[in-house]
């Protein structure tokens, strides 16, 4: 069980429920625009927002923002999140209820060197330990909260030189910055390690719990699939994601990352966060996803890829989550043969919440067992959808992209719908699609191809990790990303 934090008036961890996170996508410097997106926020059941600080401006305008809301009397908890500015960290923490902070660039700045030592390490840890105290006083003073979020396209390069771009680089990212607040004697912490990939963030909180675990730290945490794109597969992504480790009893808050507006992800964060189980953290069982491009066989109404002679199919239909788990925990206890699961839907319920019930439920059983295939009622794209989220069958293109944040500086839910519309005839093939640098040029390490923004109205293109053009207008984006895709032939 996590300890208890308090963020304005707000507990968050313990026994405490699910807390549903989101964060604002107008600009900080629209006072009135991010009042307005905050209440609508909340009125759809939001607890807690998060807005971007880039600057001491959009600091002033923070505290503008809780004086209006306030005089509307909405009193939600407040998020800064800041990237690179240390000052920034410090001013806004003085006048909100959390700050989140990035390991990846908070102290760790930016370098040419391609070596890093173990004395970097610690150079780097003591530097920290001087740099970030004066914020720990602030929010001491202030009964601020910290946030240590950590995601996979903003490690730093010495995190990454020493661990890959990894799981395990995520969590020494975020355990380097424990170390220095308990050193501190700052326990005012909710944690977070994200990733597009709900295997890698799956993973990199398994890791999470077991290092807290070995030292003495049980901190909240807080869940996201970041930058899971748009529409159904991007709330698939969250629900196999975060409602798997909800239900082993990981996760404190939430937020279901969708690049739309950001009141849309409410409704599906709240359905997840029913899976929550208020146990110890079973962390006994890691995840055991097939590797990328594996097929997991499907049977539904329209496509039979197994039959019932060839393979022992378990009738899961009237059994809930843990019935099933403690099923296959025994029988793969005991058994090697792998099985077929079978499980039929009401399909009367809301599509949303079918879609989130069932990518919770195949998600969970599948990451943490080597099922042969599956058998159901549902829709056979949306089965395929939970697949892909689990890396077990992929069969279209991978998007990733950011949900957009007051940094954003271009259109970038225009943009994706086009190169979505551009590109759906491809298959193994990633593209991501990225407001500005604070994961953009990161996220395009795990991608094929991509758009991260660069200013006003402007763009660049990645391939392969690598940026291949220079700025040019947002606009023309996806027909100059599908050139480029072109001239490289991928597999349709
Ligand atoms: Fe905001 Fe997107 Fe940049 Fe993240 S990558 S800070 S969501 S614009």
């Amino acid at each position: 069980m996590s300890t208890v934090v308090k963020i304005g008036d707000l507990l968050v961890g313990g026994n405490n429920p699910v807390r549903v996170q989101s964060m604002t996508n107008t600009p900080t410097d629209d006072v009135e625009k991010t009042v307005r997106q905050v209440v609508e926020l909340v009125d759809a059941g939001c607890e807690l927002v998060r807005i971007t600080a880039r600057n001491s401006k959009d600091v002033d305008c923070l505290e503008k923002i809780k004086n209006n809301l306030a005089k509307l009397g909405c009193h939600v908890p407040l998020i800064a999140d800041v990237h690179f500015n240390p000052k920034v960290a410090e001013l806004a923490a003085a006048v909100v209820d959390k700050v989140r902070i990035n390991p990846g660039n908070y102290i760790d700045k930016k370098t040419d060197k391609q070596i890093f030592t173990e004395q970097d390490t610690k150079d780097a840890i003591e530097a920290a330990k001087i740099n970030i105290a004066p914020l720990i006083e602030i929010c001491r003073q202030n009964g601020t909260a910290i946030r240590i979020g950590s995601n996979h396209g903003s490690l730093s390069d010495r995190i990454i030189y020493k661990y890959g771009d990894t799981a395990d680089g995520m969590v020494a990212s975020v355990m380097e910055f424990l170390s220095i607040f308990e050193y501190l004697d700052f326990h005012n912490i909710v944690v977070s390690l994200k990733s597009s990939n709900p295997i890698v963030m799956m993973e990199a909180n398994h890791l999470l719990i077991k290092q807290m675990q070995t030292n003495g730290m049980d901190y909240p945490i807080h869940l996201g699939v970041t930058e899971a794109g748009a529409g159904q597969d991007a709330v698939i992504k969250s629900a196999v994601g975060i409602g798997c480790l909800l239900n082993k009893g990981i996760g404190d808050t939430i937020r279901v990352s969708l690049s739309e507006n950001p009141v849309n992800e409410i409704a599906p964060a709240i359905e997840i966060a029913k899976f929550k189980s208020y146990c110890e953290h079973n962390v006994t069982k890691n995840i055991t996803c097939l590797p990328n491009n594996s097929s997991m066989l499907v049977k539904t109404n329209s496509i039979s890829e197994f039959s019932d002679e060839a393979v022992n199919i378990v009738d899961f239909t009237d059994k809930n989550l843990r019935e099933m788990c403690c099923y296959l925990d025994d029988y793969y206890s005991n058994h090697k043969d792998k099985i077929a699961i079978k499980k039929f839907y009401d399909l009367s319920l809301n599509s949303e919440k079918l879609a989130i019930q069932s990518a919770v439920e195949f998600g969970t059983v599948i990451t943490r067992h080597h099922v042969f295939g599956i058998e159901t009622n549902l829709e056979t794209s949306l089965v395929f959808d939970i697949l892909q989220a689990c890396k077990v069958r992929l069969t279209k293109a991978e998007y990733i992209s950011c949900p957009t944040c007051g940094r954003t500086a271009y259109d970038l839910f225009s943009v994706l719908e086009e190169v979505k519309q551009k590109t759906s005839h491809l298959k193994n093939v990633t593209i991501a699609v990225m407001g500005c640098i604070v994961n953009g040029p990161g996220e395009m390490r795990g991608a094929d191809y991509g758009v991260v923004g660069a200013g006003k109205n402007k763009v660049v293109i990645y391939a392969h990790g690598k940026q291949v053009t220079g700025n040019f207008d947002a606009s023309v984006a996806a027909d100059e990303l599908l050139k480029i895709i072109k001239g490289e032939v991928v597999r349709d």
